[in-house]
Order: C-alpha cells, then structure tokens, then sequence
C-alpha cells in the first residue's frame, strides 16, 4: 500500500519552490493534497453560449481572446479590460488597478471566466452591454490535458499567490491517478452498510472530479460522515473521560450562608433561574466535576445564579473564582458582589487590571492562604504566579472569548474544581449538545420582571442627527445614554467616525441641552450646571480612569457615554435607556446584540439606534435581524447561518478540530447520526483498541493531536 505521509513534494511537478506554496494552503503530504477540498465546483460540461447568460447571476463563460488594452481614470484607477467572445455574442471581463494583467492575454486565446455578469447597458433594451468584474480565469492551451478542465463538473480549489487555478488541478489528478489506493477505509464494515455510505477511496476521487453530481453528493456525505464521526468520538471520549476519571468535590448544598444570601437578594429569582439553580445544585452534589455551561439571553440574569453557586462553595469552605472578559466588566462584578455581600463577612478580592506589584502580590497572597473567598477577575486570573488555596467552583462568564485552553489551566489550578461556564451567545439546544458534548446544558428563556420594551431603529447616516437629539431627549428625562463607536481614534486609512473625536462634537452639540428633571441632577454634572454631561470610555484609558468613569456613570454623574466595544458585554447600568450605535455596519451580529442588552433594563422605554449605510449583503444581514428580533437564540442562529459556523464558534476558541467540508448547521441531520454511531462505538471499545476501529483512533489521534483533548489515554 502506497504511504500517503510522505512529502507532496514526490508529486511530479511539485518543486521546492511550490511546495511552499503549497504548504501556504496548509499541504504537507501527500495525504494532504488528497484531502484538500474544493472550494466550489464549475460544471463545464454545459457551458452556456454568451448570448444566454443572464446578467445578475454567476456565470462559467468559455470565450475567445478578441481584442484588450486598459485605460486610467481621471482619479487614477487603471481599467484593463478584455472583449472576449463566442460565436453568439460578445462579453467584457473586466478587472480594476490590476495593470499586470494585460501581460497575461493573447489575443486569439481561449479563456474559462467565471463571475457575476453585469449588463451595463441598463436604459438601453435592444443591446446589451454585458461584464464581468474582476473574474476568475484560466487560459486552455488546446492540448489532451484540457480534458482535466473541461466537458466534465471541475474543481476550483483555494489559491494562494503564484499558484494558479489549472497547476493545481493537474496536480491533484495526478495525485489522485497515483496515490488513491493509499487510502484506507476508516470505518468498520458494519457503520458503513448500515449507513450506505460510499467507499472512502471513490468518494475521495469524486470530491475532487465528480462523475456526475448524484455521485458527487454520495462522496460529499461519506466524507462529511467521516469528519462528524471522529468529531463525536472525540467529544465522547472527552466526556466519558470526565465522568469515569475524574474525581472532584462535593458540594453540601444546605447550609446557613445560602439561607442568609436568599433573604439579602433584593428581588425573587424567576422560574427559569431556580430551574437552572436545581441543576447546578444536584451537580455541585455530586463527586463527579461539575462542567456546566449556562446559557441565557443578555439581562437574563445568569451572573446573581452564577453568584450563588459561588456562595455554595464558600459555605463549603472552598473558594469561588469568577472570570470575565473585561476589566470593566471585573471591576463592575467586584463591586456589585461585595456590596451585596457585605454582612456576610465573605471576603471578596479583585484580581484585575493595572495594581501595582505589591498591591498584586499581596491579593495573590490572600488568594494562596485562603484568605480570599470569592475572586473576581480577568484572564489575569489564569496567569502564572496565582495559586488558589483550595478552589472549590470556577465561573467563566462569557465563554466565547475564552479559549478551552484557558478552562483547562483553570482547572489544573486546583483538584478538578466544578466550571459553570456562562454565555450569552447562546445557540440552540441541539446543537449545543452536539457540539458541547462535554458540557451539560442549562438554559435561562424568560427574563426577569419589569423590563421595559426596547424599540430598535435604523437610521441612515444623513439622519445622525435625529439621533442625537433623540438621545438628548432621554438624557433631558433623567435617563442615560451610551453612543458607541468601532475605533477609539481618527485614523488616516478610513473616514469613519471614532470615539474621541466624537466626544467633542458630541459635548459641544449638547453644551446647551438644558435638563428638564429634578434640579439637583445638575449638579456634579460638569461645569453649566444643569446642562447634560458628556464622558469619554475606551480601552487605552488606566484602569483607574475606566473605573472612575463606570463609577460616575453608574451613580448617574455623567448623562452621555461615548465610548468604544468595551462596554460590550456585561455593563449593568439600569437607569440607561438609549443606546446609539454609530458605523453598526462594524460590528458583529453578536456584538450588536450584547450592546443592545446594555439598555432596557428598567419598566422605561428604551430605544436602540443603529445609524449606517451598509453596503455589503452581510451588514444589511445583520441589521435586519437586529430590526427584526431580540431574542438572543434568534440572533444566534441567524448569525451562524451569516458567517458561517468556523467563523461563528472560532475554532481555536472552542478546541474543536477545524471542518473540511461538514457544516453543522446545514449538516445537522448527518451529525445527528454521526453522533449515535460514536455513543454505539464507544460503548463497545471504549479504549478503540479492536482492530476495525484502528483507523478510528489513528484518525483521531492525527486529528486532535494539537488540541486539548486529553486523549493520550488511549493511545
Ligand atoms: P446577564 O448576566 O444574564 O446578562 P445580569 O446577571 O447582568 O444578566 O442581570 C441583569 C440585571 O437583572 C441585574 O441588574 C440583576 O441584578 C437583575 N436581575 C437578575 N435576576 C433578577 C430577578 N430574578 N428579578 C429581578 N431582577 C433580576
Ligand atoms: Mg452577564
């Protein structure tokens, strides 16, 4: 059997130079080229002549080199363009400041374009001006080899500078000719039948030169199959490693200090909190660690249970860590948990932003003693140098900017302390579970009473203003606002809009909106008294200065808040009701979500503006869900379907081994089914050690091997 291991450099035609190239694209081996999917496909068995291409749509074209030359614009901007055409009709294809490309063409040649035709000829009915821009292209040279590229469905891959489309291809049917048989089946008989799935090595061949498109979808399951399966026997092992090995702490859940933080609470905990407080209780009960993730919509209130799970484990004697995102977001939680906490004589430490090194080591030293009960605190928290006494529960709150990496050095600092992981970036049930194998699931879905409605509203950047006075119309009532901005910084590269700059319009636009509530809220506010004040946040702020900030917005000393994505997640300030997003074509789906949590947090009505002009499909995407919705679930999954779920879940972020080709959104069916042929696996070898599930393991092994999976047991 050939070995697919050894270098792509054994390919004929693959140099050292290109090799490099190569690895640019993630390519090593042999194996690798196998396995390097397509990008998309282009079925050149029917072209369509030029005369029946439909403008608006994408379009393979295959056309004659007529005539081309470039021009440039008044403003500078070189225009190369080609007329190309077949017998029935005449195409433009062209391609902007790309003056190199006219060495490319010769006029005779035949071309392959693919891109969006455009008829530009729009007011005119009887000719049409067709174009495409900036197309992809390949040149045929007319030889036996065109049979690689053409009269068959072909495989366009992702390119990286220097390689072209054609080498490429010539390259993997080469490879593919020589090396199939290398492969060898991963999956046992029996998986595969049951599953009619395709042979590995047909399906390998047709990936990348599909006979026809009901083979190509018979390939594509078996590979996806492939790739949800190992998912899920690693997810598995993980899991079952977690219940079988480990042992933790148990928790004794009745107790005097509990009983005392319940009538301290100022309010009553909803249905959904004390659903989710039983969970985490039985779990804390039990030897076996707690891993716990806790979803639920921003304002739901998913820190006062993650606050009571710690009082749990200070009852016991243990300590509680608390870890969040932000420094703000630490320092906001300190307060608010030590204020709440003050007769209970817990004692609360802040690890968190620029202390100085003394101040730094002597809470490191409360921390190391024991002295410390509950520790709030950012990623400083997992740093090196900090040693927990006896940690009994670790909160990570908004899990999506924690890496699995970070959980799992949290978790080594002490005896297999219980994790509650928070997110606010919910996804929907099912596939939470089959994504988070290793967690279990609780959901927080209604919000506490009282809420005010909040009215989302879009408008164009030409109407900014109204906007503005809609904000000073709030703050004149007594409420507060923020106004958010992408960057913190007038920047030569782009005309947008940023936070410091804004700031000083900002306060010379409302230096004469008076107040029209109580007179004492004038006070402190700034200089006019009784005219709104206007402040400045952002992330190159000190520590000190954030927090003085927070603080006076906070006590209501400060009605406007300019400020940047820092407030993002978590900031909890009641009282404000207007959030203004300037530029909210920047920001994420998400993003935009959280900062809208930031309001409505009182029975007032709150208000949400989103100015921009989008230009591309995404943005006008985002801000209609944002228009449409404020359920955070929704929200979630429309954003998957936008990005996507690599980009969505972050594969380093969530230490899942990246996906080739499944999708698990649009695949979810076959990762459903992946997932109970991994549980049925697992069940009978657990340790993979039967020789039909060799592969399995090797697979996995290779898979995995940079990730945190813990799965050298196996090995
Ligand atoms: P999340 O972290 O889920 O975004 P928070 O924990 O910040 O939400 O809660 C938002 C606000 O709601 C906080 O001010 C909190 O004190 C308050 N809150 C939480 N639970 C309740 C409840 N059961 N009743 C009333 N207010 C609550
Ligand atoms: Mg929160």
């Amino acid at each position: 059997m050939k070995d697919l291991s050894i270098s792509a450099r054994f390919i004929k035609g693959v140099g050292p130079s290109r090799l490099k190239l190569l690895n640019r694209l993630g390519i090593e081996t042999v194996e690798d080229l196998l396995y390097y999917m397509p990008s998309r496909y282009e079925d050149r068995s029917k072209i369509k002549p030029v005369a029946e291409v439909k403008p608006g749509s994408f379009e393979t074209i295959k056309a004659k080199v007529l005539t081309f030359g470039d021009r440039t614009t008044k403003r500078g901007m070189n225009i190369f363009k080609v007329a190309m055409g077949d017998t029935t009709g005449v195409i433009h294809a062209v391609w902007f400041n790309q003056p190199y490309m006219k060495d490319k063409f010769k006029i005779g040649q035949e071309l392959i374009l693919y891109g969006k035709v455009e008829n530009i000829n729009k007011l005119r009915y009887s000719v049409r001006g067709l174009q495409i821009n900036n197309p992809e292209y390949e040149i045929l040279t007319g030889t036996k080899d065109d049979s690689v590229h053409m009269g068959r469905i072909v495989p366009i891959y992702r390119l990286t500078e220097n390689l072209n489309q054609r080498w490429l291809r010539n390259i993997l049917n080469f490879t593919i000719t020589h090396y199939i048989d290398g492969i060898k089946d991963l999956l046992p008989y029996d998986i595969r039948r049951r599953n009619s799935l395709m042979v590995l090595k047909e399906a390998v061949r047709n990936i990348h030169f599909p006979i026809s498109e009901i083979v190509f979808e018979k390939a594509k399951h078996r590979l996806i199959f492939d790739e949800f399966l190992l998912l899920q026997v690693g997810i598995a092992l993980k899991r079952a490693k977690i219940k079988i090995d480990l042992k933790g702490l148990t928790h004794n859940i009745d107790g005097r200090l509990i009983d005392r933080f319940k009538k301290i609470l100022p309010f009553e905990f909803t249905d959904a909190q004390s659903k989710v407080i039983k969970e985490i209780e039985q779990d804390m009960k039990n030897s076996k660690p707690m891993n716990r993730l806790l979803q639920g919509d921003v304002g739901s209130g998913k820190t006062v249970v993650a606050l009571y799970a710690l009082i749990l484990t200070v009852q016991n004697g243990y300590q509680g860590a608390l870890m969040v995102p932000t420094e703000i977001l630490a320092e906001q939680h300190y307060r608010n948990i030590k204020d709440l906490l003050k007769d209970l004589s817990i004692r609360v430490v802040l690890l968190a932003g620029d202390i100085n090194a003394q101040e730094r080591a002597r809470r490191r030293h409360m921390i190391e003693t024991g002295d410390a009960d509950i520790i709030v605190g950012t990623h400083a928290l997992i740093q090196q140098g900090v040693n927990f006494k006896r940690l009994g529960l670790a909160v990570i709150d908004e899990q999506h900017k924690f890496g699995v990496m970070q959980r799992a050095i949290l978790r080594s600092k002490s005896m297999n302390p219980d994790v509650l992981i928070m997110t606010a970036t919910p996804i929907p049930r099912t596939l939470a579970l089959t994504l988070y194998g290793d967690l279990d699931i609780s959901i927080i879905d209604e919000l506490p009473p009282g809420r005010g409605e909040i009215k989302t509203l879009y408008f164009e950047e030409v109407n900014r203003e109204k906007a503005y006075l809609l904000a000073g119309e709030q703050a004149r009532l007594g409420r507060q606002v923020y106004v958010v901005y992408p960057l913190i910084e007038d920047s030569e590269k782009s005309d947008l809009r940023a936070a410091k700059n804004m700031y000083k319009e900002l306060t010379s636009f409302f230096s004469d909106t008076p107040h029209l509530s109580s007179p004492h809220r004038g006070e402190g506010k700034g200089e006019g008294v009784g005219s709104l004040k206007v402040a400045l946040l952002h992330g190159k702020m000190k520590s000190k200065e954030k927090e003085k900030i927070m603080g006076d917005f906070k006590a209501n000393k400060i009605d406007i808040l300019v400020s940047t994505i820092i407030i993002e997640v978590g900031v909890d300030v009641r009282n404000a009701s207007c959030m203004i997003i300037e530029h909210a074509e920047r920001f994420g789906l998400s993003q935009l979500h959280q900062l809208r949590g930031r309001i409505g947090r009182s029975h007032h009505i709150s208000y949400c503006v989103l100015i921009s002009d989008p230009k591309s499909e995404e943005a006008k995407r985002r801000l209609y869900a944002m228009l449409k919705t404020q359920d955070g679930f929704k929200i979630a999954e429309e954003d998957l379907e936008i990005r996507g779920p690599g980009e969505f879940f972050g594969t380093k972020q969530h230490g899942l081994p990246e996906l080739k080709i499944g999708n698990i959104v649009r695949d979810r069916e076959l990762l459903e089914i992946a997932k109970s042929e991994a549980l049925e696996l697992i069940k009978k070898d657990r340790f993979l050690r039967r020789p039909e599930n060799r592969f399995i393991r090797e697979g996995l092994m290779k898979k995995f091997k940079r990730e945190e999976l813990e799965l050298a047991s196996i090995g």
